[in-house]
């Protein structure tokens, strides 16, 4: 028997550190990417050892900058991946910065369908301010040159941004929407050791509050329903349904393998995370039994998390399904919770899910059920 599962692979390099960012990264070195790529490729023939019933259907490379990679390095891990692993590729996306877009017209050919565009905002100072390498008009260049290439182009935003205003987010949304099937739209999340958290706690950046962010949420959301954008999760929306496939893997916890240094794998109900340091990665940390990191879910743990991450999605989810995955009667258990969720929950068609304009309350809502 064989098992879909999703393959993640993490490219930790990028040209310089934006402002904002605490994802795993160093700089760009040619002869460490060299050296990682094999690490990868090591790591993925022993996983595809460990898990023979594999078939591999969505392939996402994400970063870091993905779009660093010289394009012989991006060949040598692709050609490892057919070699190795049963594929049957869906769906096979890479993230693309607007200054490292050059080789875009090269990925077709090695089975790249899918490019998602870190756009973030159209406004010059904005960029500047958030340290992006790129301007708005190369991010505009970069949109138009995947239109023509790719059946499925992404772009990414980011609301709440230093100076951004809802006009800011509107005009973005307004110049991309031509050229994509997809957006995901991120409230800025600020880590305090990053040097905008930092700015900000020293009162040396100011953001824009809540209520602000959440007005550039809904005013975002509904340019985007005007250019027949759905809304599939809270944070992504997609034109004629075409909706990640690899990324839903994650909010409808089916599995998936993670490849490279600070990325997770999840493995018949088991959480693995490799290490978020270069040297550990490439010595090998991660293969202790094959994966590193290791976390068993408990069965407590594992219903907390199908009904956080199904809340994120439009649809939520079935009652009767969460009744047989976990022997529960999901109303009866749940029947306080519920009483006291009433004014933000849809009940519909044995389905359960967050009122549309309460999406914004999941974490709220989630948190709820945990018990
Ligand atoms: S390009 Fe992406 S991964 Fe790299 S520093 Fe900027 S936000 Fe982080």
């Amino acid at each position: 028997m064989t098992t879909n599962r999703g393959l993640y692979i993490h490219i930790p390099f990028c040209i310089r550190k934006c402002a904002y960012c605490d994802f795993f990264s160093v700089a760009l070195d040619t002869e460490l990417a060299s050296r990682y790529i094999e690490e990868v490729c090591n790591e993925l023939s022993l996983l595809m050892a460990a898990y023979p019933d594999t078939v591999i259907d969505t392939v996402y490379l994400g970063g870091g900058t993905p779009s660093v990679l010289p394009q012989s390095l991006l060949e040598r891990l692709i050609a490892h991946i057919y070699k190795c692993a049963h594929v049957e590729i869906k769906e096979f996306s890479i993230e693309v910065n607007p200054c490292s877009s050059d080789k875009l017209s090269f990925y077709p050919s090695l089975g790249i369908n899918r490019v998602s565009i870190g756009v973030q905002a159209l406004q010059a100072g904005i960029l500047k301010a958030i340290g992006r390498l790129h301007t708005p008009q190369e991010a505009l260049d970069a949109l138009s040159r995947a239109a023509r290439l790719f059946p499925d182009v992404s772009a990414d935003i980011m609301l709440g941004l230093p100076m951004q205003t809802v006009r800011d987010v509107e005009e973005t949304l307004k110049h991309i929407l031509p050229y994509v099937t997809h957006v995901s739209q991120y409230m800025l999340k600020l880590s305090e050791s990053v040097p905008m958290g930092i700015a900000v706690k020293e009162k040396r950046m100011i953001l824009p509050d809540d209520d602000l962010t959440a007005d550039m949420y809904d005013a975002g959301s509904s340019i985007m329903q005007q250019y027949a954008f759905e809304r599939y999760e809270i944070s992504n929306f997609a034109r004629n349904k075409r909706d990640c496939m690899h990324n839903l893997k994650y909010w409808n916890r089916q599995e998936y393998i993670g490849l490279g240094a600070a990325a997770h794998s999840f493995i018949k109900g088991v959480r693995y995370e490799n290490p978020s340091d270069m040297n550990a990665y490439l010595n090998g940390e991660h293969l202790g039994n094959g994966l590193a990191g290791k976390t068993d879910i408990s069965v407590k743990d594992a219903l907390f998390e199908y009904i956080m991450l199904k809340l994120r999605l439009e649809e939520g989810f079935e009652v009767a399904e969460i009744n047989h995955l976990f022997h529960i009667d999901f109303n009866e258990k749940y029947k306080e919770e519920i009483g006291a969720l009433i004014e933000l929950l849809d009940f519909n068609n044995g389905r359960i899910r967050i009122k549309k304009e309460k999406m914004l309350l999941e974490s709220y809502v989630a948190k709820k059920f945990l018990k």
